[in-house]
């Protein structure tokens, strides 16, 4: 056993364009290097194996094997063939697992290229490509390598101690093989390990490992098929049962459930089981594909306008020549995006391609997935966390084996292993959920674009709020920029109107729900429509705004808010850690309004039937929507006119297509402004473009009323102007003050049950880091996160600006290490936990 020393596969040094050549080949392999699967980072490092002759042809790129390691068999994947082993002396691979490689060339390769670029272990990384649902025990049985019989006259041909009789006698009561574990526990473990032995030299039986199948494995039925052709059959003998039995398999295409086919045909089992004794017909238990529920088809093809027709002609052409192009489609919402990736899916199987749709998980809706669904029957699988373990394992096994070739899901559908990619299409680009939340820490656009790039194929983003990256990107010339302007039919665009909060306090109490708002709503709901109000509550409450001006207080070094802390009084930034105490009055304009923030959709609830008595509403949040369906059943209720108002949180912000919806209104518009994080304004402006999307998207004109205390900021003057100048300039303004896309940041968290020490371990780390990267990172912090205690973790955090991550990343990596050995020597810090994020989306 040795370390990998193979070029370009040392950690931080995974590089995108490693090729076979440096990985070796299999043919005639002599040594492997193969990655154990633990979560120990000390042992993330390729080592190197000797490869035994009797398993050469069974083990190649992917294969998971067993392998000694600290004097006991661990798990591992086959990673690269190297011609010479690092060291002298190499131990020898123990054996292959009765498993189809997990990976092939391509997902390693994609695999190291996310693990040095979002600084996880490499064998994170390689998760991220298992098959979902499979558990990673191994399973060790003893199988006879013979009849049961064949084996006892052998035995007794021989001085045979009782135990290995025995042995032979479980095997054979078990089908032909005994679980290793099961055996010990019969007779000992010393003794079952000499009997394992002694077979295994006899040529009796041998061990085969496999990984465990939990409950969630495929689900198998009893299958009756038949053995002859008509022409055979017609010269059987058989009774009157038998002769329904195979006339329904010969109409059925020779094969049938048992269950079914019995009762088809009225026949006891014991006729199945005397033509099976004639060799007539075989019972065995086959594979159910379990298919996740999809809507029912209606295919409407509309025909294209000009527009699509030239943003799909573009697509198609990189296509067609295998162009690794990265396009970003900006179209409104409404403008017939969904229909021009269908278009481009459909040429990518017109070529015998394959394509992936990424949707962010709360737009997997039935009727997002109806519309691929129907256009491409039983071609399209579905990859999502609301799937059972066992059905998403069924789709997974399912594109494997080549039965489908279009997936549809979210992020995680992006390593699914499909064959021969035609494009990948990631729709509603802009949204957050396509960070993963735990390592690696990928960003599912970035991982699209590599994959992409490796199979030659183009990537297609879409949305109607582009991310300001992709727009920079776009606009720099390394994305291709398509644009739907325009809805479909010209429909119109909604009328944004902004209420100004401001003057509607009067008396000094603000109202939550304004005038303007109420009178909108009873006109909509007297005309026979539905109305959507909308309320983002998560991010951040904690913040003070004044109610006279609207302003909300600033960190003067880092363009973020401040928050608001009731202990001590005080607002601070929760980037750099700098704090102040509340002033009395506000900065801006003097007046003592400056008020906490805090209202939820009951309040909106009460609020409205307050005012207009009589209407009937659904209110969705995170309290009424724990139960797996409630979410659809919610949406479907309020589509289904059960109810004029639908109040809720930023789950009903997106991708809903509700004809009766006329009205939109935003209850506050500053609550994702107060959030402190660099993104507040271009969230902001997304998440109000997209609730406002949801107005009129029918044949009646739809209308959003905006209510804010700041009818002046940027992001909301864009609603109404079309948004390109604030985009222009909001990317100036990043480019200033260097946030992405003009460095890359890595937030390092550091988290500890105690408070203190939380503080210190992250001052601590801050000095490390300094010392270790070079002068050109710059650093944040420490400063307690915005959300600084959670799940009874006190968090801290330091914030790296990078302009070249991987040429920081071995410093990040030595200062990590320094830090944990500095660590070891004090017990009050073996709890403190340090996540790093890369391109964090968010700084919570
Ligand atoms: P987006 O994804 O941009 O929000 P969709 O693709 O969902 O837009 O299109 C909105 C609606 O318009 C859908 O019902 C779709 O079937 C329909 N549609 C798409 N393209 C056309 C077209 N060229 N003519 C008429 N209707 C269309
Ligand atoms: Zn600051």
């Amino acid at each position: 056993m040795s370390d990998g020393g193979t070029p370009g596969l040392s950690r931080g040094g995974y590089i995108i364009g490693c090729d076979r050549e440096e990985v070796g080949d299999t043919p005639d392999a002599r040594y492997v290097e193969v990655v154990i699967d633990s979560a120990v980072r000390e042992l993330d490092r390729p080592f190197h194996y000797g490869l035994p002759e009797d398993i050469r042809d069974r083990v190649t790129f992917g294969s998971l094997v067993l392998v000694p390691f600290s004097g006991r068999p661990a798990l591992g994947v086959v990673t690269a063939f190297p011609q010479e082993p690092g060291v002298g002396s190499v131990k020898d691979v123990l054996s292959a697992l009765d498993e189809p490689p997990a990976f092939d060339f391509d997902a390693i390769r994609l695999a190291k290229w996310i693990a040095s670029r979002y600084l996880s272990s490499f064998s994170q990384a390689l998760r991220l490509f298992m098959p979902p649902g499979r558990s990673r025990k191994v399973r060790q049985v003893l199988a006879l390598e013979m009849k049961a019989g064949d084996a006892h006259e052998l035995l007794d041909a021989r001085p045979t101690l009782e135990e290995e009789r025995r042995a032979v006698d479980l095997i054979a009561a078990g089908g032909g093989e005994v679980e290793l574990p099961k055996l010990a526990a019969e007779m000992g473990e010393r003794t079952a390990n000499a009997v394992v032995e002694k077979l295994a030299e006899l040529g009796v039986a041998s061990m085969r490992y496999s990984l465990s199948r939990p409950a969630i494995s495929e689900k198998s039925r009893l299958a009756v098929r038949l053995l002859k052709t008509s022409d055979e059959l017609a010269d059987e003998r058989l009774g009157v049962k038998q002769r329904a039995v195979v006339e329904l398999l010969l109409e059925g295409g020779g094969t049938g459930a048992l269950s079914e086919v019995l009762s088809a045909a009225g026949a006891p089992r014991s006729s199945v089981k005397s033509l099976e004794r004639k060799g007539i017909v075989e019972v065995s238990s086959e594979k159910v594909m379990r298919m996740p529920r999809l809507g029912s088809a209606s295919d409407e093809r509309p025909v294209p306008n000009d527009k699509q027709v030239a943003a799909v002609a573009e697509v198609t052409d990189a296509i067609d020549g295998r162009r690794r192009e990265v396009f970003l489609l900006d179209g409104v919402t409404g403008s017939g995006k969904t229909e021009v990736y269908l278009l481009c899916i459909e040429r990518c199987l017109e070529l015998g391609r394959t394509a992936i749709v990424l949707v962010p998980e709360i737009s997997l809706t039935p009727q997002t997935l109806e519309r691929f669904s129907s256009r491409f029957p039983g071609r399209v699988a579905v990859l999502h966390s609301r799937l059972s373990p066992g059905e998403r394992y069924d789709q997974w096994r399912g594109i494997l084996e080549g039965r489908y070739d279009v997936v549809v899901g979210a992020r995680s559908a992006l390593f699914a292993p499909l064959k021969d990619l035609g494009l990948i299409v990631i729709d509603e680009e802009h949204e957050t959920s396509y960070k993963n939340d735990t390592a690696p820490r990928y960003q599912a656009r970035e991982v699209a674009e590599a994959r992409a790039k490796m199979s030659g194929c183009p990537l297609l983003l879409g949305s109607a709020t582009p991310a300001f990256e992709s727009l920079h990107r776009a606009l720099a010339g390394s994305y291709h920029l398509l644009s739907l302007p325009e809805r479909v039919d010209s429909r119109p665009m909604p009328e944004v109107e902004v209420v100004d909060m401001r003057s509607e306090g009067g008396g000094g109490i603000v109202p939550l729900v304004s005038r303007q708002l109420l009178d909108a709503l009873s006109r909509t709901v007297e005309a026979g429509d539905q109305a959507i109000l909308f309320l983002n509550r998560r991010g951040f409450s904690n913040y003070l705004q004044c109610h006279a001006c609207g302003a909300i207080i600033d960190c003067d070094s880092c363009e973020v808010s401040l928050c608001y802390h009731s202990r001590g009084n005080i607002l601070m930034c929760h980037h750099c850690g700098e704090s102040r105490k509340v002033p009395d009055n506000c900065p801006s304009c003097g007046a003592p309004a400056l008020k906490g923030f805090g209202a939820g959709t009951q309040k909106v609830e009460d609020e409205v039937a307050r005012h207009l008595p009589g209407i009937s509403s659904i209110r969705m949040d995170a309290d009424t929507t724990r139960g797996k369906d409630s979410h659809w059943e919610l949406l479907g209720a309020f589509r289904n006119r059960e109810a004029q108002v639908l109040i809720g949180t930023q789950m009903i912000a997106k991708g809903h297509d509700i004809p009766g919806v006329t009205l939109v209104g935003v209850i506050n518009a500053d609550t994702a402004l107060a959030i402190p994080d660099f993104r507040a304004s271009e969230r902001t402006y997304q998440l109000l473009t997209q609730v406002g999307g949801r107005a009129g998207r029918d044949l009646r004109p739809g209308r959003v009323v905006v209510q804010t205390f700041n009818p002046e900021h940027p992001a909301i003057k864009a609603l109404t102007d079309g948004g390109r100048a604030f985009v222009a300039a909001e990317i100036r303004s990043r480019q200033a003050a260097s946030y992405p896309p003009f460095v890359r940041l890595v937030n390092v968290m550091v988290m500890s049950p105690d408070g203190n020490v939380a503080a210190r371990a992250s001052e601590r780390l801050r000095r490390v880091l300094e010392s270790e990267l070079p002068r050109d990172v710059k650093i944040l912090g420490p400063a307690p996160a915005p959300l600084s205690r959670l799940r009874d973790q006190y968090r801290w955090h330091v914030l790296l600006k990078c302009g070249d991550v991987p040429k920081a990343a071995p410093g990040i990596m030595r200062a990590l290490s320094s830090f944990r050995d500095y660590s070891k020597s004090f017990p009050q810090h073996a709890a403190v936990r340090v996540t790093l994020d890369v391109d964090p989306v968010s700084l919570l």
